[in-house]
């Protein structure tokens, strides 16, 4: 028995088939017994495989050693790792939470000043609207998002 990488003509559907030998999907495929099993097209051909060449070559090492909770290659983002680093950003603010200045609505102005030097580098939290935010990220001001819940000391009574 054979196993081959089929593809249909009509939509490109990938499937596999197998067969007795090369002989025998050749004359399959020429009396069109063989169809799609997705669209039922009988005009069938081996699918073309990925070129494997180079593939060790295009791998990128940005960590080593790899440990197996790890991403096994760049750019592999599962949803377990999104929910790993969105944890750990909000277990960061969490820390710094308690020195960092609440400044409430004056957050993009404090933000700018900051930025432009005309206030000392601090860390502050407060609350901006999202046209605000949007205009300090367009300035290149990294404000990012907070992800733990906190209570405005103002409204606090
Ligand atoms: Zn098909």
């Amino acid at each position: 028995m054979i196993v081959f990488d089929l593809c249909c003509a009509a939509g490109d559907h990938r499937f596999e088939a197998w067969f007795a030998s090369s002989d025998s999907f050749s004359d399959q495929q020429a009396r069109g017994l063989i169809a799609c099993p997705v669209c039922g097209d009988s005009e069938v051909r081996k699918a073309v495989m990925a070129p494997r060449i180079g593939a060790k070559a295009n791998q990128l090492v940005v960590q080593a050693p790899t440990s197996p909770d790890q991403p096994a290659a760049a750019g592999d983002i599962s949803p377990e790792l999104v929910r790993r680093v969105v944890a750990e950003i909000a277990a960061k603010q969490a820390e710094m939470l308690p020195q960092s200045r609440w400044v409430g609505r004056d957050f993009a102005a404090a933000a700018r000043a900051m930025h432009e030097g005309r206030a000392p580098d601090d860390l502050i939290h407060g609350q901006a609207s999202p046209q605000e935010a949007q205009a300090l990220r367009d300035d290149g001001i990294a404000a990012m998002p907070l992800l733990v819940p906190i209570v405005p000391p103002d409204a606090v009574n």
